[in-house]
């Protein structure tokens, strides 16, 4: 070998590419080939019965979105007994080969969308007998591997195209030589030329190129020896171990709908599974239990295969969720359904408890989880989105993450940052130089395979990994299952760092807004769920109605479905929203019902001149509600967790009353007053029992503002921290009008023009006896990159803010110090975000928002985006909104702001009765920071299961008092298994909690009709 290496390695570039050019050399045609263009996605048996035309290659097809059914008779040539047979099967689409009885066999993706995931040769035989013959269906779907960006691509000039059909053997020596010449290649090209393993790989190349003649088969086994004497130079006793995870990650919405996921999941897996046979090291990881259901609904043969290599340990169940979730957006109870759902799916069907919590494309992780993953059987967490935040990257890749409640997780973020690696050499090299621990850990994981329509790791990848195993130069690295790396890894690490409280994402902020419908459907399904399992289980417990609890369990899958990690948050393409309105439609449809006669057994009068209101929140309350007759107002007052019937109260003590003049209009009650002017801006909030005015001086509160939104990268998933410097106030008000004046309800109504493509109506309302001012919006909104927030400057000065989260809340900077701090310029909430003194403060409630920012004193509420890609038509149209400002003595704790921000979503059910009974609470606690959130029936026995948390940070005590006869009471966790039997008085038992601890019993409980 002269001394050029850099000539030496360009001529590595055209060996190996001379030598692929020799991998298929014989080919024959098909014996015959028919297409179906189907009419939709249909099942196989439907596909059966089509009509097949003869057809041939170079044939093009389509629409995009449209599926054409292949099928194909060949016959193997008799002179090519002995040898690997393909099929070469290229549409330039996604396509899956189905056996003629109807089993999926493997996926194909076609050439069009590039070498990223390129798939098109199918097995027939590894040694042919010679002249066997077949038939073979291909399902071809004009789609690709990431569907069709509507920005990137014009769809509808899409079509397949196919390119190739046909018969080809695959020379192996030609094969496994070609495998060895490109890890040995690779290393050359990327270890450091300083390296004696660069010199020695850049020598045993070269040496094969000179050793083969491409083209002689005689000379390829010189070849193999130099690649074997190469391999055999092992890493030494220090080295980096990694754990290679095939994986494909199969977003379950994204670029396309649900109907093809459930195909790119077949495709997928069938593919997973023929690997499986040939390469028996091979392991797959499968998350997310909605993508096994489905393949047990869909095709049962392909499902009792996937089952069989799980029992084998190579298709491994992993994740423990129903789906991948977005953790910021769903509820705590809805957190711990996706595990409590998934779990039990995994065990039902698998005997499987998942042990890791597996969400590695995620836009944020919420402090809560660590509980909720510790409850639910998890101990490990693995993700790495992460390493796409914009100012500041992780530090570690393993760490102990703890909870806003102490609860610790052992969490990995791969080091190669991806979840998709190629496994070629530069990955491990990426990997290993990206390993932030190797100063107190040796072991990490590697995620491999294409994911979404790129159907997992492919042959080659697994044949690189074979020669990568253990080489001097490269990191060590071997197939292993989760289960197998996970406590491997826990062994290995000493003194993990501590990362405590939430992982924040800095990126895909605007994710809290996008598509604000499904947000706002989501905790309307989820208070809907709250309400049904409440009231149907006291129903249940007093023997007047059977527990729904099938009618219920469907309902929970649809709505954790819908919590996917890039449907929630607004990131997919229209026809995903479509599926989710009609989802939503039939979720809120049946849980109406369920909940209306779930509480028609439970206040059994709906008529009369009384009324029966029914509160399914954790505290006491009292305050004016709606009359069922949709005809004005009573104020009403109602126990926790349970109803009162009275008297109509149409007055109050302390009523509510507003002024109008020129200037604009004052609502006031014996708390507050609030005074506008005339373009519906709050100038002067004064809180009459603490004498203090809210607004400072000048300032305007009920701002809207409007900011260019015009993201860097992502428009669904982003908005950028340069938006803040583009604000515009807007909102002219072109009428005011009374629309109620009290005594219970006063109430504004303004007509208000907003921007060029945005007028709203508004209403302002303040009710008797509360200090709580009530917002309310109907707004059309045609925007383009426009970001519509409400904006509150408030007389208090703090550094930071409270926001609630899953179960509890978190602080956050109100400054921009660092860029720790200023990364958070837009944040996550959900009911309720505050700013407080120690003695003071004012909150922002709302009832379906979750996007916030707090920067000095001025607290903005995020109303409406205008993305358009990859949703064109993203949130135009008409929407419904409200919020409220709530002022209160102390913090958000003692203030009472978590149960003014429960009540503002989820009003006193009131019906009309006749019936002159006591009022009754079923469920009651003594101490208003531990809030009782769940009552659900237990999933395996008619036993109660009662999810209590400590909502203000604290170590707290309770007492639970319950209209009904304990027999038994357990401590349990979130799958409902028993920790601890515990001592329960006949009504009564002492709760103790610690700071934002999450805490399930489940009771055995006797309870009179
Ligand atoms: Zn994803």
């Amino acid at each position: 070998m002269l001394k050029h290496p850099v000539q030496t390695k360009a001529r590595f570039i055209r060996f190996a590419s001379e030598l692929k050019g020799k991998l298929y050399p014989q080919s024959t045609p098909l014996k015959s080939l028919t297409v179906f263009s189907a009419p939709d996605r249909i099942p196989f048996a439907e596909a059966m019965k089509g009509r097949y035309k003869p057809t041939h290659t170079d044939l093009t097809f389509g629409p995009a979105w449209s599926t054409h059914w292949f099928k194909i008779n060949y016959q193997i040539p008799r002179e090519w007994k002995g040898q690997e047979v393909m099929l070469y099967f290229d549409s330039s689409s996604e396509g899956c080969v189905w056996s003629a009885d109807g089993v999926p066999l493997q996926g194909l993706t076609g050439y069009n969308w590039g070498a990223e995931g390129f798939r098109s040769h199918y097995r027939l035989t590894s040694n042919a007998r010679g002249g066997e013959t077949g038939t073979l269906y291909v399902e071809a779907a004009v789609n690709g591997l990431f569907g069709f960006d509507p920005k990137h691509l014009d769809t509808a000039n899409k079509t397949g195209h196919l390119r190739k059909a046909e018969l080809v053997t695959r020379d192996s020596a030609v094969w496994d030589l070609l495998m060895d010449f490109i890890v040995i290649k690779e290393m050359a090209e990327q270890l450091p030329g300083t390296s004696t393993n660069f010199g020695a790989a850049l020598r045993a190349a070269n040496d094969i190129a000179n050793a083969v003649v491409i083209g002689d088969s005689s000379s390829y086994a010189a070849g193999r020896t130099i690649a074997k004497e190469f391999f055999a130079a092992k890493n030494g006793d220090r080295v980096h171990g990694v754990s290679a995870i095939g994986h494909a990650h199969i977003d379950t919405a994204w670029l396309w709908p649900l109907a093809e996921t459930r195909r790119k999941c077949y495709r997928t897996f069938s593919t997973a599974l023929r690997m499986m046979d040939k390469y028996p090291e091979y392991k797959f990881s499968c998350s997310q239990a909605q993508q096994w259901a489905w393949m047990k609904e869909m095709n049962p043969r392909l499902y009792a295969q996937m089952k069989a290599k799980a029992r084998a340990g190579q298709f491994i169940p992993v994740g423990g969720t129903w789906i991948e979730p977005d953790c910021n957006i769903p509820s705590g109870e809805s957190l711990v359904r996706q595990f409590l759902v998934g779990q039990r799916f995994f065990r039902r069907e698998l005997g499987v408890t998942c042990r890791e919590f597996w969400n590695p494309d995620v836009f944020g992780y919420s402090g809560a989880l660590p509980q909720i993953m510790r409850g639910a059987g998890i101990e490990y967490f693995l993700t790495q989105k992460l390493s796409w935040n914009q100012f500041n990257r992780p530090t570690s890749s393993t760490f102990l993450w703890e909870g806003i409640d102490g609860s610790r997780v052992l969490t990995h973020f791969p080091p190669s940052d991806t979840y998709n690696a190629v496994a070629t050499v530069d990955d491990l090299l990426r990997h290993d130089t990206n390993f932030k621990d190797n100063d107190r850990a040796s072991e990490s994981a590697i995620l491999f395979g294409y994911g979404d329509g790129g159907c997992g790791p492919t042959e080659e990848m697994l044949e690189r990994l074979r020669r990568m195993k253990d080489v001097a130069g490269l990191p060590k690295v071997t197939p292993r299952a989760p289960a197998e790396f996970f406590p491997r890894f826990k062994a290995n690490i000493v003194e993990p760092i501590v990362w405590s409280g939430e992982l924040y994402f800095e990126l895909h902020r605007g994710t809290y807004t996008t598509h604000s419908e499904c947000k706002r459907d989501n905790r309307r399904s989820e208070e809907a769920l709250h309400d049904v399992e409440l009231l149907a289980a006291i129903a249940h417990l007093t023997k007047k109605a059977r527990y729904p609890h099938a009618e219920l369990a469907k309902v929970w899958e649809l709505v954790l479905l819908n919590q996917f990690h890039d449907i929630i948050p607004g990131s997919s393409i229209p026809e995903v929203y479509v599926d989710a309105a009609r989802d939503y439609e039939q979720i809120l449809s049946s849980t109406t019902k369920l909940r209306a006669s779930a509480l028609a057994k439970v206040l059994p009068e709906s008529a009369g001149a009384r009324l029966a209101a029914f509160n399914t929140l954790s505290w006491p309350r009292r305050e004016v509600v709606d009359l069922p007759s949709g005809k004005g107002h009573a104020l009403l007052e109602a126990p926790a967790y349970g109803y009162t019937i009275a008297e109509r109260v149409s007055k109050s003590s302390d009523p509510a009353h507003v002024e109008q003049s020129e200037k604009g209009f004052t609502l006031e009650n014996g708390l507050i007053s609030a005074r506008f002017d005339a373009n519906a801006h709050l100038v002067s909030l004064i809180d009459k029992r603490h004498d203090r005015e809210i607004v400072p001086p000048a300032a305007k509160g009920n701002q809207f503002v409007l900011f260019e939104d015009k993201p860097a990268l992502y428009d669904a998933w982003d908005m950028d921290i340069y938006h803040l410097e583009k604000r515009k106030s807007v909102g002219v008000v072109t009428s005011i009008k009374v629309v109620e004046s009290g005594p219970l309800r006063t109430k504004v109504r303004a007509e208000m023009v907003v921007n060029a493509k945005c007028k709203m109506t508004l209403w302002i309302s303040l009710d008797a006896e509360s200090p709580r001012l009530d917002f309310e919006v109907e707004a059309d909104w045609h925007e383009t990159d426009q970001f519509l927030k409400v904006e509150f400057p408030l007389a208090l000065r703090s550094d930071f803010a409270t926001f609630e989260i899953q179960f509890g809340h978190v602080r956050r900077p109100t400054h921009f110090n660092t860029t720790w701090d200023f990364a958070r310029f837009e944040v996550c909430g959900h009911r309720w975000a505050d700013l407080s003194e120690p003695n003071y403060g004012v909150a922002l409630l709302n009832d379906s928002k979750y996007g916030y920012a707090c920067h000095g004193n001025v607290l903005r509420l995020s109303l409406l985006r205008s993305p358009k890609s990859p949703d064109p038509k993203a949130d135009m149209g008409r929407h419904h909104f409200r919020y409220a400002l709530y002022p209160h003595e102390g913090g958000p704790q003692a203030g009472g702001v978590i149960p003014a921000a429960a009540a503002f979503n989820q009003p006193l059910r009131v019906q009309a009765s006749s019936k002159p009974v006591a009022n009754r609470s079923f469920f009651s606690v003594d101490n208003p920071g531990v809030v009782l959130d769940t009552v659900k029936k237990a999933e395996d026995s008619g036993d109660l299961i009662l999810r209590f948390y400590e909502s203000h940070g604290a170590h707290q005590e309770a007492t639970l008092t319950i209209d009904g006869k304990i027999a038994k009471a357990a401590r349990v966790n979130l799958l409902e298994e028993e920790d601890a039997p515990i001592r329960a008085g006949a009504r009564q038992i002492k709760l103790k909690l610690r700071p934002f601890e999450i805490l399930s019993l489940k009771l055995d409980l006797q309870m009179n009709a």
